[in-house]
């Protein structure tokens, strides 16, 4: 189907061989859902073991009962886990409660009321606050700025990670930009991987930028990979000893898609120095982490190897579904330019773009024919995609057969939408 070339006629032909299938969807009455990065319950069910796991021994190996209160930093086996996971060393993680989300918060909380570096670092201090996000991007990184009056700039997302050359100009140029949301792996939704210059110039940020600036770098796919060759995410540890740069990053990471969602540990890695600050307000929001749940998650990733394993496992179940939705897109898209999309190997996410002006359309009429999709605009700040085109595709929780029958209807909906507008002129 190529539209640029097409004549009245034809499209009109098209626009009605598309609207009796559209037609023929619908009386299905399908129920069927891609809007959720959730795990399946299948995946849910690789952790299962973990219950009953402490068999009543609840003490650490340096001698902690994880049933009594204490211990901010969490106990020191999950610490490592989360050190293993963000490649940092152990000193610098804090292992938390249930959910990196709620640290993230926690930490913009901390930084932009009382400072991480003494309260003349309050970004709140000053009169307006700025914060970079790349785009498209994760929706509730976008809320919890919007949640603390914290204003939003978009930079575009490139297939090496957001646009640096546009990140430096705005942080050297403007103080008031206090960080940048970045999910550096298997992005949410572009399953874009940074690539190693730009976690380079990430780490440079921390020289030209102003001094409380902080970048927040959400690695929540970091061992989510669908290939047996993943890509390699360049350390921004590493990258910001270098660069004399380690207070200007905090890195985040969770086992929420790793065991149990809502039900796992979250991590935060960061220098000594941020680690101190944010410490001293944690203290005033809890006496300590859930350290049973802790303890359960360590003993069940004792075994040397057993994390990545357990990701192969999750791997081999969605990869599947992951591949119905490419091919989908390919058989229809592949040889037109009515979409754009990229193949991620690994992370929750496909992102599709539609011609300009049709992602809403698209997603309302694959609500019509029952398919729920993802809100359009739901990848920008303020839910605004200023060229409405980015659609984010879900695959993980239906079936490989459910996903299948989504997409049949998804690229119905793309193309018709398409040719409409076409005839419209
Ligand atoms: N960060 C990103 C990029 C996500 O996509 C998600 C969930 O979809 C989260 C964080 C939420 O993580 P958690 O369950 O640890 O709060």
């Amino acid at each position: 189907m190529e539209l640029n070339n097409a004549s009245a006629e034809q499209l009109a032909q098209w626009e009605q061989q598309l609207a009796a299938e559209f037609d023929a969807i619908k009386a299905k009455t399908l129920s069927l859902d891609l809007t959720r990065g959730k795990p399946s319950s299948e995946q849910l069910t690789l952790s299962d073991s973990m219950d009953g796991i402490l068999k009543g021994d609840y003490t650490t190996t340096d001698g902690v009962d994880c049933r009594n209160y204490g211990g901010l930093d969490g106990i020191t086996e999950a610490r490592a886990i989360g050190a293993d996971i963000l490649g940092v060393p152990v000193t610098n993680i804090m292992a938390g409660g249930n959910s990196s989300l709620t640290l993230m918060h926690q930490a913009m909380s901390v930084a932009h009321f009382f400072g991480l570096e003494g309260a003349d670092s309050a970004w709140s201090k000053e009169e307006t606050v700025k914060f970079l996000c790349p785009v498209p991007g994760y929706d509730r990184h976008y809320s919890v700025c919007e949640h603390l009056g914290i204003e939003m700039i978009t930079v575009a997302m490139t297939s090496t990670g957001p646009d640096m050359d546009e990140v430096e100009r705005l942080v050297a140029a403007d103080k008031s930009i206090k960080g940048m949301w970045c999910v550096p792996k298997y992005s949410n939704p572009t399953g874009v991987v940074y690539s190693d210059e730009t976690v380079k110039r990430i780490a440079g940020l921390g020289k030209i930028a102003a001094a409380n600036f902080r970048v927040f770098w959400d690695n929540a796919y970091g061992v989510h990979d669908l290939s047996d060759k993943p890509v390699q995410l360049a350390s921004i540890f590493d990258a910001c000893v270098e660069a004399g740069t380690e207070s200007s990053v905090i890195q985040f990471a969770s086992t929420s898609k790793i065991t149990f969602a809502g039900a796992g540990v979250a991590f935060m890695a960061a220098s000594d120095a941020n680690l101190k600050g944010f410490k001293q307000s944690l203290g005033f929001m809890t006496i300590g982490p859930d350290k049973i749940n802790q303890l359960r998650h360590a003993k069940f990733f004792a075994p040397e190897g057993s994390l990545r394993a357990h990701m192969q496992k999750h791997a081999e179940i969605i990869k599947p579904r992951f591949a119905s939705v490419l091919s989908h897109l390919e058989a229809a898209f592949g040889d037109n330019d009515l979409g754009e999309w990229e193949s991620a190997d690994g992370g929750y996410f496909i992102s599709f773009d539609t011609k300009p002006g049709l992602a809403k359309e698209v997603v309302k009429m694959a609500g019509e024919a029952g398919v729920k999709l993802t809100p359009a605009g739901a990848t920008f700040p303020y839910g605004n995609d200023p060229k409405d085109c980015n659609i984010r595709i879900a695959p993980t929780v239906p079936t490989e057969a459910q996903v299948d029958e989504a997409m049949k209807v998804f690229v119905t909906c793309v193309k018709l939408a398409t040719v409409r507008q076409a005839l419209a002129g």
